[in-house]
């Protein structure tokens, strides 16, 4: 059991009928409905509660953090960046989704502009697992495929991935590495590409799989401070 907090945009569905009537309770409720189910302990946060919801005593019982944004990246406050960034090195696990790939706190962890090419004609995904054996496709087959998404491709300006577990390929004929693994000091990073937010694409049972495998991947491990600077003696 993972100590999970789902952080949601949550404008879109406040904004956007068509989003509301998928999501009437936000894309945040439904992530961490079938984490619960998993049998997580999660709370939920969004951008319009004071600190974004991610005060320091949030974030020090946090073991491992989503994050799904698009609309308003530049709204969320640089000190709960700086906040977030620190977590991560210490050993929280980031679990960052879709349009979060322009997030801050991902670009300020990938050190590159995490742009990419996208189109929206709800053409059909097919997700490759390319690391079969990799905890985040457990129970996954060759393939899953979601019928109509939006489509990201390459380049996609990220730093070389540690692990790549998925590379897409859409209907229109493009490619992109769909999960990406990284690590910063303790902290796993996994970044998962589906998740546009006019189609249901969290209700499909393999990309909530996916999410619940890359929690239990992403979750620390030891969480003890590390020892920095001068070390006056030899060890013996
Ligand atoms: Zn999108």
């Amino acid at each position: 059991m993972t100590r999970i907090t789902v952080w949601g945009e949550y404008r879109h569905e406040q904004h956007n009928p068509k989003v509301a009537e998928i999501y009437p309770d936000g894309m945040h409720n439904v992530i961490a409905r079938f984490l619960r189910d998993a049998g997580h302990t999660v709370q939920t946060a969004t951008l319009d509660e004071p600190e974004h919801g991610l005060t320091e005593t949030v974030l020090a019982e946090t073991e491992v953090l989503t994050w799904w944004g698009h609309l308003a990246h530049d709204e969320v406050d640089d000190a709960i960046v700086d906040r977030v960034h620190k977590r991560v090195l210490e050993g929280m696990g980031l679990i960052v989704l879709h349009s979060g790939h322009f997030s801050k706190i991902f670009r300020r962890l990938m050190g590159t502009t995490c742009d990419l090419k996208w189109r929206e004609k709800d053409e059909k995904e097919r997700i490759w697992v390319v690391e079969p054996g990799h905890p985040i496709a457990e129970g996954l087959g060759s393939y899953f495929e979601i019928p109509q998404t939006e489509m990201y491709g390459e380049r996609f300006d990220i730093p070389a991935p540690e692990t790549l577990v998925f590379i897409s390929w859409f209907e229109g004929g493009e490619v992109f590495r769909s999960g990406c693994c990284y690590t910063r000091g303790k902290g796993k990073i996994f970044y998962f590409r589906p998740g546009h937010e006019t189609l249901p694409i969290y209700y499909q049972a393999e990309v909530q799989r996916v999410i619940a495998n890359a929690v239990r991947w992403a979750a620390p491990v030891d969480t003890s401070p590390v020892t920095f600077g001068n070390v006056p003696e030899f060890m013996t």
